[in-house]
């Protein structure tokens, strides 16, 4: 046995993509762009190794933050789903207090950040209003934690979306894939890490390169 391939070879695995069928619709999937998600069904690539390891730092030390919170009345990675006519709406927020009606989402970064990113919001705001019909949810919070530093922030939002604007997501992006049709780009400053950049460009000609990447 040579100890050094079989590690490789189990680390390798990390970064293989996840496949699911087309009528799960994940908050993750419609918090973020929907075309991203559409080209991640569509085309899954295997993410590069170090990203995969560093996904992989940051599940465990969830996990370790989520098991050690179950002491305080916490329940984590609850599965909420929502069935819908032709697809289901799946929520599995890190954390939540069903007594005090507090839901938690976990993010491992590598700086100090000062507010939220947007799609972190969502995906909390969407978890609030699909919890919201089984549970009395009051607030929820993003905890951002610096994977170098051990910094700590939360973020307390107080606001949940609409029931209609998060199905509308889970049905464009649902009928997209049925229909093999890319949806509408959805700029933002993830454009510049998305793995799918090519794809998506490839389909917008009238755009260049530079013009996309800055949103413009
Ligand atoms: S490059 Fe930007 S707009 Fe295109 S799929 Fe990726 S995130 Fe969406």
């Amino acid at each position: 046995m040579d100890i050094e391939v079989l590690i490789s070879d189990i680390l390798q695995k990390l970064a293989e993509p996840s496949v699911r069928p087309i009528s799960e619709i994940h908050v993750s999937d419609i918090a973020n762009c929907l075309r991203r998600s559409y080209y991640s069904r569509k085309q899954p690539k295997k993410v590069d190794l170090v990203s995969a390891m560093r996904m992989k730092f940051g599940t465990t030390l969830h996990e370790y933050i989520q098991n050690e919170l179950l002491k305080y009345g916490f329940s984590k990675e609850v599965r909420v789903v929502t069935d819908c006519k032709d697809f289901r709406i799946i929520a599995t927020p890190d954390l939540i207090h069903e007594e005090k009606g507090i839901v938690v989402e976990l993010k491992t970064t590598n700086s100090n950040l000062i507010t939220p990113h947007e799609n972190y919001v969502k995906q909390l705001k969407m978890y609030m209003r699909l919890l919201s019909d089984h549970i009395t949810v009051t607030k929820g919070y993003i905890v951002v934690i610096n994977r170098d530093s051990g910094y700590v922030r939360a973020f307390e939002v107080n606001e949940m979306f609409d029931f209609d604007y998060i199905y509308n997501r889970a049905k464009k992006l649902y009928e997209c894939l049925i229909n093999d049709t890319p949806p509408e780009p959805e700029y933002s400053n993830l454009c510049t890490w998305c793995p799918y950049r090519k794809e998506c460009l490839e389909q917008l000609t009238c755009l260049t390169l530079d013009s996309f990447c800055n949103g413009d």
